[in-house]
């Protein structure tokens, strides 16, 4: 088949071994030709660590997008395992996960590493909270909101503002989304702009309004511009370079709808008073983690934490199996299936309970299966 490329004796007496080297440093070519971002933003890039809460909706495409990009290290947290229902929009997972319905967290590792380049992937299937947060982004320069609720988001912002690392709001539901980057000292923090989270239920959810995936793709590429932008451009402490996040940058929240094609621009200035980034009250991050059951966005699941001690899943498995309707040993995740509910455990001890939303109805089999 004839090339499209006319290869002429330029081109003849290169070894296929130069080849490799050559195609090699070709794979970030067009983004360093972008002058904004140049050698320098890529080498910047190449050398970031950075955090993911989340891998679903929001968060595959962001871990796509860093990935892609050469970011050096990203580690990817979510709580949860695929379901059927995530593939309209979790670009991540596929129908194999989904039967399997293995860790989310675990199912974007294998897809992100068969994409190739420099980046180090780790995974963690877990729920954050204040007690592991501050392990989890231990020298991270970036923060990623792939999460689907607004307790883990008021934790980020604490962690973040306390510790001077930049983060990017984003949040999705039916058509459209926000999208907010966060520079400590620099703009506004979430709680510049919402200053305290609404009552539970009181705003639509995926569950209750449904989401369309445009509408996750726009909303989490803005967070992924965002990111570049923050993890190419001099970061200052430290260093010489500007004492600065991403000079020259001006977050603003962005509004957006991908059915209207509306899109609103607010300005993100500190807000006087705010009690995370002005008055240093960084009360999500100081309270106990919270080992209360927590209802799951549309998953018809409740997710119950472990307990001190780490449960031995081998020794669950044989008792449970004289009186559960099935009992399924996967090694790293024990799936117990009762009165058409399923209980996944997971080997810190936390479980999700799917069929019910009925947080005494989960916590109950979970006690019976675990002997608390
Ligand atoms: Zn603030």
């Amino acid at each position: 088949m004839p090339s499209l490329i006319p290869l002429g004796p330029k081109w003849s007496h290169l070894s296929p071994a130069k080849f490799i080297v050559s195609a090699s440093d070709t794979r970030f070519d067009r983004q360093i030709r972008f002058a904004a971002m140049g050698e320098q933003g890529q080498a910047r890039l190449q050398s970031a660590r950075v955090l993911l809460v989340g891998t679903g909706a929001l968060g595959g495409v962001l871990a796509q997008n860093l990935v892609r990009a050469g970011v050096g290290e990203l580690i990817l947290c979510d709580r949860d395992i695929v379901e059927l229902s995530n593939l309209p929009r979790q670009v991540l997972f596929e129908d194999r996960h989904a039967a399997a319905k293995i860790p989310k967290a675990t199912a974007a590792l294998e897809t992100l590493a068969r994409i190739g380049g420099p980046t180090k992937l780790r995974a963690e299937a877990c729920h954050v909270d204040a007690e592991n947060l501050p392990e989890l982004a231990d020298g991270v320069q970036l923060v990623l909101d792939g999460t689907d609720n607004l307790a883990t988001r008021y934790l980020i912002n604490d962690w973040c503002v306390a510790e001077d690392t930049p983060w990017v709001y984003g949040g999705v539901v039916g058509s459209g989304g926000l999208v907010l980057p966060i520079l400590p000292g620099q703009s506004a923090c979430l709680r510049c702009i919402f200053p305290d989270p609404p009552p539970a239920g009181s705003l639509p959810t995926c569950d209750s309004a449904g989401v369309i995936a445009p509408a996750v793709g726009t909303i989490a590429s803005m967070q992924a511009g965002a990111a570049l932008r923050i993890l190419s451009s001099a970061r200052g402490k430290g260093t010489a370079e500007s004492p600065t996040h991403a000079p020259g940058m001006t977050p603003k929240l962005l509004q957006i709808d991908v059915w209207t094609g509306s899109l609103l621009t607010v300005d993100a200035t500190r807000r006087p008073g705010c009690p995370t980034c002005d008055e240093g009250n960084f009360e999500f991050l100081h309270a106990a983690a919270t080992r209360d059951p927590v209802v799951l966005c549309g998953r018809n699941t409740v997710q119950i934490s472990g307990g001190p001690t780490k449960p031995d899943l081998g020794a669950i498995a044989q008792r449970s199996a004289a009186f559960a309707d099935d009992v399924q040993n996967l090694g790293v995740l024990l799936r117990i299936t009762d009165s058409g509910i399923v209980l996944t455990l997971f080997p810190d001890g936390r479980a999700l309970v799917e069929g019910t939303d009925e947080v005494d109805r989960a916590r109950a089999l979970y006690d019976r299966y675990l002997g608390a």
